[in-house]
């Protein structure tokens, strides 16, 4: 499992302002913004802004704002979307279906009556993204995060 930290990555990148993404929550250690290929409505990234390849390489510190920053998105990501269930998916390695190699989490919301659409396949039009985003940043404005 590679863990050689390429600063390149694109979510590296993000993290820089080199490039755009559609933000809904930050704090001093992480960022959280819409994939933009979602694998259903709503789903969204909490990408930590330790520079680390996967869990394995964040520090104990870094893990636990993580969760926390995670937790709190996804509370505001149900509230936003009332799904039947949220997936939090994290993976490591290209084996385990990582593709941007800088650790981050995703918050998928799930639906009794529908399938997820594939991993990293499609891109989402970025108003209807904008218009997710606007749901889950006022859910967690009502939370007070
Ligand atoms: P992984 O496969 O590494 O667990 O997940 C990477 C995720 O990042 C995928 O779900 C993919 O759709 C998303 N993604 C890839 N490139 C970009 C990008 O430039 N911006 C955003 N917001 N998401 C991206």
């Amino acid at each position: 499992m590679d863990t050689q930290y390429n600063p390149t990555n694109i979510f590296a990148k993000i993290l820089r302002g080199e490039l755009p993404c559609i933000k809904v929550y930050e704090d001093d250690d992480t960022i959280a913004f819409m994939d933009i290929m979602p694998q259903a409505d709503g789903h969204t990234l909490v990408v930590p802004k330790e520079a680390a390849v996967n869990l394995f390489d964040l520090s104990e510190q870094g893990a636990q704002a993580a969760i926390v920053a995670t937790q709190r998105v996804a509370r505001a990501v149900r509230a936003a979307f009332a799904p039947d269930g949220i997936s939090i998916g994290q993976f490591n390695g290209a084996a385990a279906g990582q593709t941007v190699p800088h650790v981050h989490f995703h918050i998928v919301p799930r639906y009794a009556d529908s399938a997820l659409r594939g991993h990293a396949r499609e891109m989402q039009d970025p108003e209807q993204l904008k218009g997710h985003a606007q749901r889950i940043i006022a859910a967690l404005r009502e939370q007070g995060a």
